[in-house]
């Protein structure tokens, strides 16, 4: 089934177009991966999924999904690591889809505990979140993206500036929620220079050149290139 549907999207900011006439579906359980240069309109269009800039031309559909309960993990730089809260109260704020209120209710408290499960960092919860190593920290801004959604999870570079060790860590876990708990993922990487290449499909962003179609067919254009 198609989650969301770009129909001939041009996506910009006032009179400056940074993505002309997209076509792109997003499956149930796909694992996509977004690639392109640095300004080739990667965020661009993760915004205008997430609703943060509206489509300057086309339509973006959304089937048995709502925008605001899309899991959505920033890129780390966007992240204070001096934020001065435990990874307790980091994951369940994730619980509030931008909602504020003033307590959390059980089924809340719930969903924090589950995703700290699945993710394995369960010993984590008490720790103070500026006390982590950059791969925990990652962890826990994951397991706190994942309270916001039971769908969809768009991820921006999780991995930058991590060692290979917890990198590989970090995309076994993406993978095993892809896998294994029916999370379709949208994640932007560098990474691909990565022997296991990740995900059932590729978007690449480059001018005049823009390609989505299975990883598969990816790898063979790049041999194809060479
Ligand atoms: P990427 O994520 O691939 O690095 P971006 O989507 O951030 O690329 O940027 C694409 C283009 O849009 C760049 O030319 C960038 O300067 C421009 N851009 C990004 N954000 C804004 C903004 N808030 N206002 C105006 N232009 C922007």
């Amino acid at each position: 089934m198609n989650l969301i549907e770009l129909k001939n999207v041009t996506l910009g900011y006032d009179n400056h177009i940074v993505l002309k006439n997209i076509n792109f579906i997003v499956e149930e359980n796909d694992f996509i991966c977004i690639v392109g240069p640095n300004g080739s309109g990667k965020s661009t269009l993760i915004k205008g999924i997430l609703g943060l800039i509206k489509p300057l031309k086309g339509q973006i559909k959304f089937n048995n999904l709502k925008q605001n309960f899309i899991g959505y993990m920033p890129q780390e730089t966007k992240v204070d690591a001096n934020f001065p809260a435990s990874v307790w109260e980091i994951v369940l704020s994730g619980t509030l889809n931008n909602c504020l209120k003033p307590f959390y209710t059980k089924k809340e408290k719930d969903i924090a505990l589950k995703n700290l499960k699945i993710l394995h960092i369960e010993a984590l919860k008490d720790k103070s979140f500026a006390d982590l190593s950059g791969g925990q920290r990652q962890k826990v801004l994951l397991a706190r993206s994942l309270c916001a959604t039971s769908k969809l999870l768009i991820l921006d570079e999780p991995s930058n500036n991590l060692d290979t060790k917890s990198k590989e860590s970090l995309y076994e876990i993406i993978s095993d929620l892809n896998k294994n708990h029916g999370i379709t993922i949208i994640m932007i990487t560098h990474d691909l220079d990565h022997n296991n290449l990740l995900g059932n499909k590729i978007l690449s962003l480059r001018e005049d050149d823009i390609f989505y179609g299975s990883t598969e067919e990816f790898v063979r254009r790049i041999h194809h290139d060479k």
